[in-house]
């Protein structure tokens, strides 16, 4: 056999190598790794602990408060409904305490302790807030620190609004935005600019065609908030890039498997 003919079939084996290469679902800890001994939601104990087991990734939540500082919370009130996020000021949510006894963190603190965090990305869920305004400043803030602690490589985005997603690609063309809300198909996505769809179980198994589409046009696949063996399974079997749940251990054990 000549060198031509076996460079050309070691090219063809390559190829027929990569095309045939199964896409190995990754985790993602869902307000980073709550469920376990010493943590909480959005605490800073759920981000390292999450690091810890060596996830892929370690999801927050982020509100803008009254001042203007970017705070992490899930819900648009504290713990105890007492507060809502958007109308109270920095100076009084820091006084906030988790269920793990920690205060309450500001973004600039959970992006720094991130940064020690060496096995995890950080996958910023920027909340729709009350007004665009709102959401557009937040949008910029968040930007602007992420730059600033250099951590652009290691920062993921997630939003629910449209806008917010549509505000960090413009200001960003680079940075990695997903979309939470199952409305547009993986095709309308990769037009507006994002990278992924960021979409909830049932979405998923109601529009199974997104799985192949979103294969085809290169949009990455991440499905929430998967706790059940079964449906971990089932997704792992679809071959989707990303499974977010609350169960990240779980998780973990089954890809292992695989
Ligand atoms: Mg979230």
């Amino acid at each position: 056999m000549t060198i031509k003919k076996l460079i050309f079939f070691g090219v063809l084996l390559f190829t027929l190598g990569t095309m045939n290469a199964k896409t190995k679902t990754k985790i993602i800890a869902h307000r980073g790794f709550w469920n376990t001994e010493g943590s909480a939601q959005n605490s800073i104990a759920a981000l390292t602990k999450a690091n810890e087991i060596k996830v892929y990734g370690s999801e927050f939540d982020v509100w803008l408060s009254s001042d203007g500082v970017p705070m992490i919370n899930h819900d648009p009130t504290t713990a105890d409904h007492q507060l809502i996020l958007e109308k109270t000021s920095s100076a009084l949510l820091k006084q906030e305490k988790l269920a793990n006894g920690e205060y309450l963190p500001t973004l600039e603190e959970y992006l720094k302790k991130g940064k020690k965090c060496k096995y995890i990305k950080l996958i910023v869920e920027l909340k729709p807030h009350s007004t665009k305004e709102r959401e557009d400043s937040l949008t910029a803030k968040v930007l602007a620190m992420v730059k600033e602690l250099k951590l652009e490589k290691k920062v993921e985005y997630i939003s629910f609004s449209l806008n917010t997603v549509k505000e960090l690609i413009r200001l960003n063309p680079k940075a990695k935005v997903s979309f939470l809300s199952a409305s547009l198909s993986p095709k309308e996505l990769k037009e507006i600019g994002c990278i992924g769809l960021d979409y909830n179980l049932s979405a998923m198994m109601k529009n199974e065609n997104w799985f192949t589409e979103a294969k085809e046009c290169g949009i990455k696949i991440n499905v929430w908030t998967v706790n059940k063996e079964n449906d971990m399974q089932y997704l792992i079997e679809k071959e989707t890039d990303f499974i977010t749940t609350n169960e990240p251990q779980l998780g973990l054990d089954l890809i292992k498997q695989e």
